[in-house]
């Protein structure tokens, strides 16, 4: 179910803008093999439909994936980095102060869902890149990546790993989306999914560690007596779950230490549930007054905090940033280290 019908634009008016966003859609980048089981396929025309316009083409990119288990709110924290994104393009390209997530807004874009219906497996992106001004003054294209993996069965475990280690390999950001704590199976999916990713990149070792930014992303977070909200609790909590003591066994540490030593940066978000609106009601359509308002002001903190101009980081590969055109040549390879 490809759509190759998103447009790209980049010099948008601010008129048009709101008309342009509307036209866009996620395009599946990686969907499973029809005909070989167990295995994925690249969709090239879909990817270079997002990255190989020529207005982006040397543009280096910054590359936002959101990945967990599904049915726990992934999709749906993607269209506040959209909503965030389309805004903050747009106060920059006509210099007025940024506004974003007001009363009057409605989330769109990623599909979100109740219920257990299953989605297909694979990695999509948001078809196009959204061009921000990073603090420096450099245009970064900014992607977002959306990932469904499942962890049912053993069949579904290995694609599952893929997605995950792909969807690793390729980002800046990967936000690991887990609901009310970081249980310790969690954290184990977690180093198998990383440390695969890690065998499959040849990378050579001189270069430092391999991936850039772990986000731990706790949903409903209910503790909040022990730990506030939001990115202080989140670090203190995330302190207290990758504490290495003496007396844990060697396979708990050894997770933890995986975990520092192939990530720059790990960081930690804690958010309250979003309201019965979100969570429970089927006709819930996005409308930002039905969110939770402690929800809502959580996340107009978390998200400029992984997603301003300040804090935008783009990919690095072996040492050196990649633009857009290089990306798809990545994408083509570490997808066909997979194949085998
Ligand atoms: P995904 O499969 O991880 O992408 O999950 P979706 O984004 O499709 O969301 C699944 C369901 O959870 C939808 O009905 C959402 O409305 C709901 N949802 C979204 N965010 C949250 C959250 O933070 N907490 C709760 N309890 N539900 C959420
Ligand atoms: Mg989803």
């Amino acid at each position: 179910d490809f759509d190759l019908t998103a447009p790209f634009q980049t010099a948008f008016t601010t008129r048009d803008q709101h008309e342009h966003r509307h036209k866009v859609r996620p395009v599946q980048i990686i969907a499973p093999s029809s005909t070989q089981p167990g295995k994925f396929r690249l969709n090239e025309s879909a990817l270079n439909s997002v990255l190989g316009h020529s207005a982006c083409a040397n543009k280096k990119v910054v590359v936002i994936s959101v990945a967990g288990a599904f049915r726990k709110g992934k999709s749906f924290l993607l269209n506040f980095f959209l909503e965030y994104l389309y805004n903050l393009h747009k106060s920059q390209q006509s210099d007025t102060s940024l506004e974003w997530l007001t009363d009057d807004c409605q989330l769109h874009g990623f599909h979100w869902r109740a219920g257990v219906k299953r989605d297909t497996v694979g990695i999509w992106l948001w078809g196009e890149p959204i061009m921000i001004e990073s603090v420096t003054g450099e245009m970064f294209a900014v992607l977002l990546m959306d990932t469904q993996g499942t962890f049912d069965n053993n069949s579904t475990y290995q694609q599952c790993m893929t997605v995950f280690a792909l969807s690793t390999i390729v980002s800046s950001v990967q936000i690991y989306n887990v609901v009310d704590n970081i249980q310790e199976d969690a954290l184990q999916h977690l180093s198998l999914f990383v440390e695969y990713g890690r065998m499959a990149m040849e990378q050579p070792h001189n270069f430092g560690k391999p991936f850039q930014q772990l986000v731990f992303c706790v949903r409903d977070f209910k503790n909040q007596e022990e730990y506030e909200f939001g990115e202080n609790g989140g670090t203190d909590f995330l302190d207290n779950v990758l504490q290495l003591n003496p007396e844990q066994p060697e396979e708990i540490k050894a997770v933890r230490e995986l975990l520092r030593e192939y990530f720059e940066d790990i960081q930690c978000y804690l958010l309250p549930h979003p309201g019965y609106k979100v969570a429970e009601r089927q006709s819930f359509r996005g409308h930002v007054k039905d969110l939770r308002p402690l929800f809502r002001e959580e996340l107009k903190k978390m998200v400029p905090n992984l997603l301003g101009p300040h804090n935008l980081k783009p990919k690095i590969v072996n040492g050196k940033t990649v633009t857009c055109r290089k990306m798809i040549q990545y994408f083509k390879e570490y997808a066909a280290s997979f194949d085998g």
